[in-house]
């Protein structure tokens, strides 16, 4: 089955029993026993779904994975991963991450002695010189949030598996669509639903593939035994997004190319981060890994100061001022203040993320209203 088909129809079975074509919301917390025991598969909820379910073997078979478990937030999801560790052992991670991602690490299984280092994996070979007996995770996120470096999936994996070591690369940015990161090499692969798969910005939904049996087991075991679910309806809408999710980011690809090409031409722009420059340092391998660049772009000014960014910023009509990305509609963001808030400013100036810094999550309006709206705020400065 092609991937065009599979968002349609992969995981996903008329309801047995009535028919219904589209799988219906089990808004039910119980299910009716027989006789102590017996049931149809379904005792509590928490651990038994069918909206759930239906959606889990949908996002499995997009990732190529065994199975997806999946949670009420990409956080939450995250938070599951980092649950298969235990005191001592430790984490690479990609410098360059989404900040709520970072603060989990740092803030939380800091505590608990799990220890993450972050380091530059635009070059593979920089990692083997961290990795310790003790490294039991490498986090991989890619494209790198809000920077758009690309890393090396295949690579990466390849490195990971000589020492033994799981990876988790967090797809989130660019959706099975564009890139497949079990076919890569993965064990584990993240998504926040919130972004491109739910895709309508209506709900906050996070999953986790596996790439085997055990692993889905080890998560399914923290899912129920933890408890970070989602609701049934919450699973229903992001059945219902990924049901257009290749042609939400064909086309999202598409605009977020003619825009990156207007603002590296445009004078009170310094910067334009698009993996789909030729002249962009990881563009080859992006090239390789992905079906097209992303619908995310980010630029900073000539100007590089808050003051100008919040002109910028606060001007857009189409481009909403908001957090998230991967929605229909375009956002704009001030990663500085906004999502990367929770990142000291030295370590975010390290990476290139500067005050000025804007991000573009761009929607699938009509890309010449979205280059006028961008031109028009440009303006103000
Ligand atoms: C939003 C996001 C997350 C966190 O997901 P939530 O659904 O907001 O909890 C993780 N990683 C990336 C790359 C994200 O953009």
């Amino acid at each position: 089955m092609k991937f065009n088909t599979k968002v349609i129809h992969s995981g996903i079975k008329p309801d047995e029993a009535t028919g219904a074509v589209i799988t219906p919301i089990y808004q039910t917390s119980t299910y009716v026993q027989a006789a102590p025991g017996d049931h149809k598969g379904f005792a509590y909820a928490r651990t038994h779904n069918l909206t759930r379910k239906t959606l889990e073997d949908s996002i499995a078979t997009l990732e190529n994975g065994f199975d997806a478990v999946s949670f009420s937030s990409g956080l939450a999801a995250m938070d599951a991963v980092l649950k298969l560790l235990k005191s001592g052992d430790e984490v690479l991670s990609t410098n360059d991450i989404y900040g709520g991602s970072y603060r989990l690490m740092t803030k939380i299984y800091n505590k608990f002695d799990i220890k993450t280092t972050f380091v530059d994996m635009q070059n593979p070979a920089n990692i083997e010189k961290y990795i310790t007996k003790k490294t039991k995770l490498i986090w991989i996120e890619t494209p790198t949030n809000p920077m758009l470096n690309i890393i090396d999936i295949k690579a990466v994996c390849a490195i990971a598996k000589k020492h033994g070591i799981l990876t988790c690369v967090d797809n989130t940015f660019a959706s099975p669509y564009l890139q497949v990161p079990i076919d890569l090499g993965a064990d584990l692969v993240l998504h926040s639903a919130t972004k491109y798969l739910g895709g309508h910005s209506d709900v906050v939904h996070g999953c986790v593939v596996a790439r085997t049996e055990a692993l889905t087991k080890d998560l399914r075991f923290i899912q129920n035994a933890a408890g970070a679910i989602p609701g049934p309806q919450d699973c229903f809408l992001v059945l219902r997004g990924m049901k257009t999710l290749h042609l939400r980011v064909e086309r999202a690809c598409e605009n977020a190319k003619r825009i990156a090409k207007m603002l590296k031409r445009h004078p009170k722009v310094k910067n334009v981060y698009y993996p789909g420059f030729k002249d962009h340092k990881n563009h080859k391998i992006a090239k390789e890994q992905m079906r097209h660049f992303g619908a995310m772009v980010s630029f900073d000014l000539e100007d590089d100061t808050f003051e100008a960014a919040s002109k910028v910023l606060s001007k857009t009509r189409f481009f909403i001022l908001a957090e998230s990305l991967g929605g229909v509609e375009s956002l704009i963001g001030h990663p500085a203040t906004m999502t990367h808030a929770s990142i000291p400013r030295k370590e975010r100036l390290k990476v290139g993320l500067t005050d000025s810094l804007i991000r573009l999550s761009v929607g699938i309006e009509d890309a010449e209203d979205l280059m006028e709206d961008l031109e028009k705020a440009l303006l103000e400065l």
